[in-house]
């Protein structure tokens, strides 16, 4: 079947690309395509403009160099550029081959922006990010042929992707994918490997990192990843629309700082460029992020209009329902966190407050939210970033305006799942119709609420709809604390932050601050506009109440030289405003209980299965290495997750008597019944010899063993393991041991013994 099938391939018509990574000129990849064929006399080949959830124009055609068309003969085609996306080319009927030079977008000097998560850097010899986008092209018209990627690479470079090989050898990888769109949805990262892996009900789930300055590892990352990973699989209602999916880490610490930190969604992964950072410290804000991301899988991935399923990559065409892709998609990933359990409801309310504070002081809250999607890449583009803030908002209101509506019973979330149930993967809604669908699945009130909204220019009355989840929201509080006084301090022309007194309270007062005070020092440190941030936090974290708080001001005074003045008083707490503020009522109603209740959850999850030591399953030899590890050693237990995580969920076991009859189990029967006799007695398995034979994913080995096991009177024997192994998602599963002991009759061959 194998073979047939590659027979079917090789037929097909296909893009077949090949890369040389070990070739790498001037920062320079030289990419070689066999065409398709092509059947009109003239063709455009292009690059991406534009790829689904950026909202900004890429252009990557700007970094291909060099194009050239060929002829089977090898003779030339006239190829003429028609912009920076499109090569045109002529007597396209005998087009046979297109051969370019493209630059990566990390570090050219050309004056166009890509987002890093969304471009390409190639350092030869160290690592390859490869947003396909920005390496492949296609032919107009030929979206939906298949491609073929074929890539030579550094021997122990590992290629961490969503899609499976269909061909892996030393030093060579090959992929296939059905269209253009599966090509650009699927980032590649060449690398030495660290990887781990996390399953997660039936989903696989590889974490892949690249850290050079060696402060982040996959097994870390994994590890903090899982709660998230098992929390969203529980909001889902326990099933992920993934089988499989690859959080792709890259952390920059060898190459100019990134202009942006970020990450970019796809249907099985997720790429992410970030600054290398101690991972301690920092992976609380990738988690965010990664949930985030993780999250797309639901929308636009699987719910989403015309605009993202049949997209456009050589017209920038948006759709209306950012609020939906990116607002409910950042609102999940906070909102499942809460109601799982991993976040305290008070966390999550501030994140929530913080969100309509910066949305509110910030952007323009009047601007219709369909409108700000429309136009993202184009007249609204500085506004951009209020779909994470605004959009987020929008989606706390609806959740509990549905939960009040039905009285606890259904939320967003059921509406996204149904929404996902209705549309899917392969199908679309239409822009307009979005609205009338989801009337149809909830109410009449839903439908006005979006209308008004989020379709028009009225801002949320926020007060409303949060007092349905007994929340109160404060637009301006005062608060009594503890600070400088209530006056705002702003940098000036000079290095020195000057002092306005607009706000000024007790404190301020009692302490002596006058308008255009010009700050020299708190508390006997300096203080600048350099370093005022970071000063103001450390006389903040320190102060208590009673404390002398002394400040040393130059301050002028009509025609006077300006002169050194220093105001003191001791601490104590004064008026101080805040804005928008979210609280929970201290005694909301019956009615606003239950929706809180619904809203919040309550939810722990199950236990969390361990996480994956991927240097266990990177190779064949280490895979085997793990196992007679793993069983071997003194009195006492064994770790058999390590065990359990060497084994694919199908595999089977069987070995024969000294009576020679057959005995099949499972890996958990393996531990059942042998569990006992290893806390009781010694177990030491030696390797002997063994033998490898492997084809792709797929792998043999002979193995011969000699074991003693210190029973009171010490049993040795000796024989052979025969172990079955394949590859999958990046890691080597055992499939099937079986094995049979040693006899005088049966003597293990000589060739078997020895390495
Ligand atoms: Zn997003």
């Amino acid at each position: 079947m194998a073979a047939l099938f590659a027979d079917a391939a090789s037929a097909q018509p296909a893009y077949r690309y090949s890369v040389n990574l070990e070739n790498v000129q001037d920062d320079q990849l030289q990419v070689e395509l066999a065409c398709p064929p092509v059947q009109q006399p003239a063709i455009s080949f292009y690059m991406p403009r534009i790829v689904p959830g950026t909202y900004m124009n890429s252009n990557f055609g700007k970094y291909v160099r060099q194009l050239r068309a060929y002829t089977a003969a090898g003779d030339t085609l006239p190829v003429q550029r028609v912009n920076d996306n499109e090569w045109r080319i002529s007597n396209a009927t005998a087009l046979s081959r297109i051969s370019y030079r493209v630059e990566d977008t990390w570090d050219a000097t050309i004056d166009n922006m890509v987002y890093p998560m969304c471009g390409t850097s190639f350092e030869a010899g160290k690592n390859f990010v490869l947003n396909t986008c920005g390496v492949f092209g296609y032919l107009e018209g030929m979206k939906k042929v298949p491609f073929e990627l074929s890539f030579t690479r550094p021997a122990g470079f590992y290629a961490a992707t969503a899609l499976r090989p269909v061909q892996t050898r030393t030093g060579f990888d090959m992929f296939r994918c059905t269209t253009a769109d599966e090509l650009y949805d699927s980032p590649i990262m060449f690398s030495v490997p660290d990887t781990a892996t996390v399953q997660v009900g039936p989903t696989e789930v590889l974490v892949a990192v690249y850290a050079p300055g060696k402060m982040v590892n996959a097994k870390f990352v994994a590890a903090n990843m899982q709660k998230i990973l098992q929390g969203t699989r529980e909001y889902l209602k326990g099933k992920l629309p993934v089988d499989r999916y690859a959080f792709i880490f890259y952390f920059n610490s060898e190459q100019p700082a990134l202009q942006v930190q970020g990450a970019w969604e796809h249907s099985y992964s997720s790429f992410y460029s970030l600054q290398e950072m101690p991972q301690e410290m920092a992976i609380g804000g990738w988690r965010d992020m990664a949930a985030h991301e993780f999250f797309h899988i639901v929308s636009p991935l699987n719910t989403s209009s015309r605009e993202v399923k049949e997209f456009n990559f050589n017209e920038t065409v948006l759709s209306k329902h950012l609020w939906l892709y990116e607002g409910s998609t950042e609102y999940d990933a906070q909102h499942m966190q809460v109601w799982t359990g991993l976040k305290k409801p008070a966390e999550f309310l501030d994140d929530l407050a913080g969100k309509i504070r910066f949305s509110r002081q910030y952007f323009i809250d009047s601007l219709p939210f369909t409108e700000l999607s429309k136009e993202s890449a184009g007249k609204w583009h500085e506004q951009y970033p209020n779909v994470y803030l605004k959009g987020a908002a929008i989606s706390a209101c609806l959740d509990l305006y549905l939960l009040h509506l039905s009285q606890g019973r259904y939320s967003l979330q059921d509406l996204k799942h149904d929404l996902g149930v209705r549309y899917g993967k392969d199908k679309y809604f239409l822009d307009d119709e979005l609205f009338t669908e989801i009337e149809k699945l909830t109410y009449p009130e839903i439908r006005q609420f979006l209308e008004t909204y989020v379709a028009g220019p009225t801002p949320i009355p926020y007060e409303k709809y949060l007092a349905m989840g007994g929340v109160q929201y404060l637009p301006e509080k005062t608060i009594q604390s503890l600070g400088l006084g209530g006056v705002s301090i702003k940098p000036g022309k000079d290095d020195l932050m000057w002092v306005s007194t607009e706000n000024i309270n007790q404190f301020g007062k009692q302490m002596g601050f006058r308008d255009g005070d010009q700050l020299i020092s708190i508390n006997g440190r300096n203080t600048l506009s350099s370093n005022f941030g970071e000063e103001y936090e450390r006389f903040m974290s320190q102060l208590k109440e009673g404390d002398l708080v002394e400040v040393w001001v130059w301050r002028k005074e009509g025609k006077k030289k300006k002169q050194k003045v220093k105001l003191s008083a001791k601490a104590f707490p004064a008026d101080k405003k805040v804005f928008h503020q979210l609280e929970f009522m201290p005694a909301p109603t019956a009615a606003q209980v239950k929706v809180r209740n619904a809203w919040l959850g309550n939810y722990q999850p199950d236990v969390l299965l361990p996480v994956i030591d991927s240097a266990d399953v990177a190779t064949v030899e280490a895979t085997v290495a793990a196992l007679y590890q793993v069983i071997s050693g003194p009195a006492g237990p064994r770790n058999w997750s390590r065990f359990r995580q060497l084994f694919h969920p199908s595999a089977m076991m069987a070995s024969f008597t000294p009576a020679k009859e057959l005995r099949r189990f499972t890996p958990e029967e393996y531990i059942q019944r042998n569990g006992s006799m290893f806390m009781q007695y010694s177990f030491e398995e030696k390797e002997l010899g063994r033998r490898v034979q492997q084809f792709g994913n797929i792998a043999q080995v002979f193995t011969s063993y000699a074991f003693t096991a210190g029973m009171p009177q010490p049993l040795k024997m000796r024989g052979i393991n025969s172990i079955e192994l394949i590859r999958e998602n990046g890691r080597w599963w055992i499939m099937s041991i079986t094995w049979d002991q040693e006899t005088p009759e049966q003597p293990i061959p000589e060739k078997y013994i020895g390495f």
